[in-house]
């Protein structure tokens, strides 16, 4: 089936009412049969629902979805983005591990990298998403995952997604893709070997800027890169805590299994059934969405190129960009999401430019449907170090705008008028 027939569609079989829309279980918990079945249920001898910090009928819908839709085998949906990312670096690396992260990544899994799960005894060595061959002077034994995204937010660069696997590859080590900017419409990981993606979910997917979520997504047979891994031993040996599990001798899913078993049980950042259907209003119009998105910011893109008062524009699809050709390696149809930014003068500049506009409103976020400008060195980077804002290539004169689904002419006028 194409892309959008699963949007609409996939993950879901209509209950005995028939309901159309997919319905909202507000429920804590499930009644079992009886005691047997409660027992089979909690010794994975049958599947079904618990208790919703594990699973819930209305997520469950949209984790198979947003995997059919990945192309993936199996996902699980967390309480934000951020909550994805520490589950799925967590899931593999423990005190005394070290990760590989690209230095232009979002400005929490900046922080989250670099300082908080450092205390956790778990080193984060960082390369130029630009030039993946730094990667291999980083490895050693205790390297458990590579971390990067596919178009970076906010320098908008792109990552060379087959080079990053074949070095992976080589050393047998987990990658993952944030793909929150490109979204599954644009980008598909999965399909150039990449192990998981993950996604803030708070962004394009529900694409009104309505509900927080994360989402990480597991390929086919990825039990083929753990099984007798010696970096993934936990996954390999007896799991104590869940009575001697050893989740690579399971037939389903492994990675996305032990979130749930482990983490989620453990760490509960579980999404809310609410925000899960919002989340599956988001995914019906995705890939239409992701089509007018583009355009647009293409439009603008080269308004802004030609506007004497910009520097230098970062927009993928722009025929001009260092990264065009990834971009139509990578992107379906040359599409290159909403996100673009542009650098003028300085700081003051750029505060006064983001100040001016009218229909873009002064936020820190992305993906939404109405348009937004952010000025990243004072607002989302403000807490990052003047060389980790120089390695995440965001200069002070930058300005990140979230080009929404107003109409395109207005967009640029308001930005004609605000750079004067
Ligand atoms: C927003 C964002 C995140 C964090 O997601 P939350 O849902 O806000 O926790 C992670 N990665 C990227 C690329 C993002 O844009």
């Amino acid at each position: 089936m194409h892309e959008q027939t699963l949007a609409i569609h996939a993950g879901y079989e209509k209950d005995a009412m028939g309901t159309m829309a997919v319905p909202i279980y507000m429920s804590t918990a499930y009644e079992f049969k009886d005691t047997k079945h409660a027992a089979d249920l909690f010794a994975l001898k049958e599947l079904g629902n618990i208790y919703t910090r594990l699973m819930n009928p209305t997520t469950d819908v949209f984790e198979k979805r947003f995997a059919s839709l990945e192309g993936g085998v199996a996902a699980i949906g967390t309480a934000s983005g951020m909550a994805g990312i520490f589950y799925a670096i967590a899931n593999v690396a423990e005190a005394g591990d070290n990760i590989i992260v690209a230095k232009q990544v979002y400005g929490g899994t900046t922080t989250l990298t670099g300082h908080t799960i450092k205390r956790f005894g778990i080193e984060t060595r960082y390369f130029d998403v630009c030039n993946p061959s730094e990667i291999e002077a980083l490895v050693d034994d205790r390297t458990k995952i590579i971390l990067f995204e596919s178009i970076t937010n906010p320098s908008i660069d792109v990552a060379d997604i087959e080079e990053i696997v074949q070095i992976a590859k080589k050393y047998n080590i987990i990658t993952c893709v944030d793909n929150t900017v490109a979204t599954s419409v644009l980008c598909k990981p999965l399909s150039y070997g990449v192990d998981l993606v993950v996604h803030s979910t708070s962004k394009y997917t529900t694409g009104q800027g309505l509900a927080l979520g994360g989402i990480i997504v597991e390929r086919e047979n990825l039990v083929e890169k753990i099984k007798g891994n010696a970096r993934y031993e936990h996954f390999n040996t007896p799991d104590e805590s869940y009575h001697g599990l050893i989740y690579s001798d399971l037939p389903m899913p492994l990675f996305t299994l032990r979130v749930r078993l482990a983490l989620l049980r453990d760490l509960g950042g579980t999404p809310s059934p609410f925000n899960s259907w919002l989340h599956i209003q988001g995914l019906e119009t995705l890939p239409l969405r992701m089509r007018q998105h583009s355009d647009s910011a293409l439009a603008i893109a080269e308004f802004l190129e030609s506007h004497p008062k910009v520097k230098k524009v970062n927009y993928p699809a722009l025929k001009s960009s260092k990264q065009y050709k990834l971009s139509q390696k990578y992107f379906k149809n040359g599409m290159a999401s909403g996100l673009l930014s542009f650098e003028v003068e300085s700081k003051e500049e750029a505060q006064s430019i983001a100040d001016a506009t009218e229909i873009f409103s002064v936020v820190t976020n992305i993906g939404d449907s109405k348009s937004i400008i952010t000025h990243p060195a004072s607002t989302t980077h403000q807490q990052l170090s003047d060389k980790e804002l120089e390695d995440a290539g965001v200069p002070a004169g930058l300005i990140r705008l979230s080009v929404g689904l107003e109409d395109t002419q207005d967009l640029i006028d308001d930005l004609k008028r605000a750079l004067g």
